[in-house]
Order: structure tokens, then sequence, then C-alpha cells
């Protein structure tokens, strides 16, 4: 594996959002999405010791545990979500997603934004162009630019650039159409996280919808990043956005670090997708995993973490805000929930990218005791996806620490 940082950091323990090397120096974690719910949160750990104390097994026999778990999670969603398959990861949640939209379509085609990151299977690590897979795209696969509200498609933001991107889906459909394998789903991400997650108000991806259903094919939202009310507003970016998906894709936070991931569908598409492929999962939903899923669901509930991310997040993007007024590096700031971060130019009025600049940034920072890092289509936005517990004065320690760092880091 690349680590991060020149300098990485060695981790022996960390506990709600902060984390500890191996000389028992002490870090901000501003960056990790996993510890949904906080690192080592005491409700998870005992959850994930007692049933592994008690049974655990696959999914071959009958369990409460599962079952439970899905009907605590599908009433997080709007109908007709109605149920779920559990696996391990969001590579196999989406390389799940793809199959069962074959299985409603009858078609293989798929398109993907051009900046994306869906995971590792082979037919996932297909919808990659940051990571082009060795021997090439499958005539199956097409792509889109990357939703970019800073330069948008077309020049316009808002509701121009939404009929830019349809118009763009469109066209590919016609590619699919033309290469005989037709056009089975569109797979993106709601909040396009990894794509440097722009702003896009609700309502952006009506234009695509209707571009999608005219044509027979179905939208696979991937949850991976923005789900479990990250994103503050909503508790599913779907949600957020206003987009009502065919199927959707959750991982990463579900179990706070226990590797749990799924597929959300209503029971007709799951029915599809039974009849058509064979599923079996040896890891998928077993009893500890379905209990570490539960506990990390609770807590988010019964803490308010939603709440916490909405009324924190907005705090952070006014510090971020404040700082743009005496940093000019700072070209665009946004986000939402407790997801957000900065753009970083060389000058605002071209644009041009601090790619460099953004690098000695999140190294800057580790040296100083505080954990984020950078994304986005010119790798120049700051990154910031805390563990959701993340407080005031948290973001006080963050945003000073980056007005430091700034400070001291030469632009070019
Ligand atoms: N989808 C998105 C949007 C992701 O960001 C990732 C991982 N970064 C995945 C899917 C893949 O998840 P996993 O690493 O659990 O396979």
């Amino acid at each position: 594996m690349s680590a991060f940082y020149t300098d990485p950091v060695h981790l022996v323990r960390g506990q709600g959002v902060w984390l500890w090397d191996a000389d028992g120096r002490q870090y901000l974690d501003c960056y990790n999405n996993v510890p949904h719910v906080g690192h080592c949160h005491p409700r998870v750990v005992e959850a994930i010791c007692r049933q592994a104390g008690t049974l655990n097994t696959h999914t071959r026999y009958l369990h409460e545990g599962i079952l439970d778990y899905v009907e605590a999670l599908t009433a997080t969603f709007d109908a007709p979500f109605d149920t779920a398959l559990l696996c391990c990861t969001g590579s196999e949640a989406n390389d799940v997603a793809l199959r069962m939209a074959q299985a409603l379509t009858g078609k293989t085609g798929v398109i993907a934004t051009d900046h994306t990151y869906h995971g590792n299977t082979t037919a996932v690590h297909q919808l990659s162009q940051t990571n082009p897979p060795p021997g090439g795209y499958w005539d199956s696969v097409v792509f889109v630019p990357a939703p970019d509200s800073y330069r948008p498609l077309g020049g316009e933001p808002g509701m121009a650039h939404a009929h830019a991107f349809a118009a763009e889906v469109a066209k590919q459909i016609a590619v699919l159409e033309d290469r005989g394998c037709g056009f089975s789903s569109l797979i993106l991400d709601p909040f396009f996280a990894n794509e440097g997650f722009p702003t896009l108000p609700h309502g952006w991806l009506d234009p695509v919808v209707a571009v999608v259903r005219k044509a027979g094919g179905v939208i696979i939202a991937d949850e991976v990043q923005p789900g479990f009310g990250r994103v503050g507003s909503h508790f599913w970016g779907h949600q957020k956005i206003g987009l009502t998906p065919d199927i959707v894709t959750l991982g990463k936070p579900m179990a706070n670090g226990h590797p749990v991931a799924a597929v959300v569908a209503p029971a007709q598409t799951m029915q599809a997708f039974r009849s058509r492929f064979r599923y079996f999962n040896t890891f998928g939903g077993n009893p500890v995993s379905a209990a570490a899923a539960m506990a990390t669901l609770r807590v988010v509930q019964d803490e308010g973490l939603q709440a916490n991310a909405a009324e924190v997040g907005a705090y952070a993007l006014s510090g971020l805000r404040e700082l743009a007024t005496r940093h000019p590096a700072i070209g665009d700031v946004r986000g939402s929930g407790l997801f957000f971060g900065a753009e970083m130019v060389l000058d605002r009025g071209t644009k041009a990218p601090a790619t460099a600049y953004v690098k000695a940034l999140a190294n800057g920072m580790r040296q100083r005791g505080v954990l984020l890092n950078f994304l986005g289509i010119h790798y120049n936005v700051l990154k910031i996806r805390p563990p959701m517990p993340f407080a005031r004065a948290h973001v006080d320690q963050l945003i000073d620490t980056l007005d430091a760092v700034m400070t001291a880091t030469p632009l070019a």
C-alpha cells in the first residue's frame, strides 16, 4: 500500500476524534469516516464483543441480527427501499449493484463519471479513469465529465450545468446503444465525494434522471462516502440532492470499522437479481457484522450525530470562509455537514490548481498533529471528513492550525 504523508504515521490507539502514534503523540482526526461514531466507540466495541462471544456463523442459518438490522436500516430510506443484501466492502456492493441493474434491464452498458472511484473488483475497476485497468476498458463502459461547480461544464453554474451534464449522459447512452450492449445503468456518488464534492443544488440531477428513465436505464447511488448522516441536512446523499435512485450501495462507515457493506433496493429489484444471479457471501451479514452495524446505526441516532454534523459543519464552513479572506490561495470553500474542504489555486482569476501546495499543506498539518488529506479533479481540494462526534472546539483547532500551516507554506 502507499501510505499517507511523506512521513507516514504509525498509529497505535484511537478514541473518539483522537489518535495516538507509537511515540505517544496525539493527533486530531479530521479525515477518517470509517470510525463514523468515533474511534473505539464503547457501544460498538461492546456489541462486537458480546456477539463474538455468543455466536458467529454465516447467512445459511436463520438469525434475528441481520433481519433486525435491515429493518432498522431501510427505515432510514424513503419508499420503495425496503430490503438489503449485506456484503463486506463497498467494491462488492457496487459489483452486485451492476449485476442487479443488468437483471432489471437485460443490458450491460454502464456510465460513470470520469473522476470517480467505486472500488476494486474487476468489473468495478472498469469504472475508474484515475486508475485505468490494464488491457483497457470494456465496450460496455463509458464516461461523462465529473461535475465541477467551480469550473462548470458549459461555463454556467446551477441548472445550466445540470442540463449540460444530462446532455453528456444522453450522448454516452447513444454510444452504448451503437455498440450493441445497450444502456443498463448510470452509477454515481450523489455527493460526488471523490470528484471534490461540488456545490450542487437540490434537483440538480433531475435532468439526468429524465434522460436515464427515458432510455430505460437505472441509477445506482453509491453512498459509500456521504451516507449515514454525514452530509448533515439529510441521512443520505441522494436525499440531499433530491434523487430517487433504483439501487443504493453502502460501505465504509457502516459498522465503525468492522467490514460491513450493503446493497439496498426495493424488494422487486432484489427479486430480479436473485432470480438471475445466485448469490452467497460467506462473511456478509454474519451475526457479529450485523451487531456492529446495528450498534453503529443506533449510536448515530441516539447521539444526534446527523444534527451535530449539520451544526458543526456549518461552523467549519464559516471558519474556512473567514480564512479565505486572509489567504488568496483558497479559491472555493464547499461541503456539507462533516464533509467539507477548500479548493486551493495559484491565482483566483485563472483558477490554476495549487496541487503541490495542497499536498504540502496536508503534510504540514500532519506535522502539527492534525490529520486530513486532499482529493478532487485536480487533486487540489482539502478533504476534511472527521468522525461524526467532531465538535466546535475541534473545528477551532483545525482552522487555527490550517491558518498557521498556510502562512508557513510557500504557494509556488
Ligand atoms: N465507492 C466509493 C465512492 C468509495 O470512495 C470507495 C472507497 N474509497 C468504494 C466505493 C470502495 O469501497 P471499499 O474500499 O470498501 O471496497
